[in-house]
């Protein structure tokens, strides 16, 4: 690879974001080549030694990205101070050998599905923004009465709260007794976006599951699987 961005280069090795390595050079605590830097401004290349608080940088690893099909009842944080189960909990448990994972964006604790996992945060953070215009797809189980009136309104926007919500292509597969079932496409996955624009709406969900996440999808991946997906494949989509 050619110079990079220093920041760019202590992301990728660390999980951390360029933001937090930024403040890192800020702080000190980075070096290069021996001499302690006080500006991100610079380029590293692949014969140049990066110490962090004096501790040379790990080997850059490859990237690796998964997908996790998650249950529902974890929370998709390192550390709950509620003490809840969390992803990484059940990784440790279930794959005790995984390479150190950061998760791309996250579910709420009742979410099911699709959740990307990878060993490079920088990749994570570009993953996670909504410029990167993915579909987020949801089949959603929701309480109350789903007309055309509803699909409507989300279709042209809805606004709750004071947060503008842009379109989402939603559609009403069935009823069953007093809950809809509909399939939903949402292109910037705000913090739960699916409960709020519903809730405001009159429905109230209760069941949700990630079916996709742009190019990568659930398919028949059983819950609580991992499957890795070849960077390749990633790189040519992005
Ligand atoms: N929308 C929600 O309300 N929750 C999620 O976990 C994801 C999208």
């Amino acid at each position: 690879a050619g110079p990079q961005r220093i920041a760019k280069v202590i992301a990728r090795a660390g999980a951390c974001s360029r933001r937090d390595a930024e403040a890192w050079i800020s702080e000190g605590r980075v070096a290069l080549n021996g001499v302690v830097l006080t500006s991100p401004a610079v380029n590293v290349g692949d014969d140049d030694e990066i110490t962090v608080d004096g501790a040379p940088l790990a080997q850059r690893a490859p990237t690796r990205l998964f997908l996790f099909h998650k249950p529902r009842g974890l929370v998709t944080t390192e550390r709950d101070p509620e003490g809840r189960q969390t992803i990484f909990d059940y990784l440790r448990e279930h794959w005790p050998d995984a390479p150190r994972l950061v998760s791309i964006g996250r579910l709420d604790i009742n979410t099911e599905g699709l959740l990307l996992l990878t060993n490079d945060g920088g990749l994570a953070r570009v993953l996670e923004l909504p410029s990167t215009g993915w579909v987020r797809r949801y089949r959603v189980r929701a309480k109350g009465s789903t007309d055309q009136a509803v699909l409507d309104q989300l279709r042209h926007g809805v606004t709750v709260d004071g947060v503008a919500y842009a379109e989402i292509e939603a559609k009403l597969d069935r009823v069953q007794g007093a809950n809809s079932w509909l399939t939903m496409g949402l292109r910037e996955g705000k913090n739960r976006e699916v409960k709020r624009v519903l809730e405001h709406l009159g429905l109230e969900v209760n069941r949700l599951i990630r079916l996709s996440f742009g190019p990568f999808q659930l398919a028949d991946l059983p819950e609580g699987g991992f499957e890795e997906i070849r960077t390749r494949v990633l790189r040519d989509q992005l």
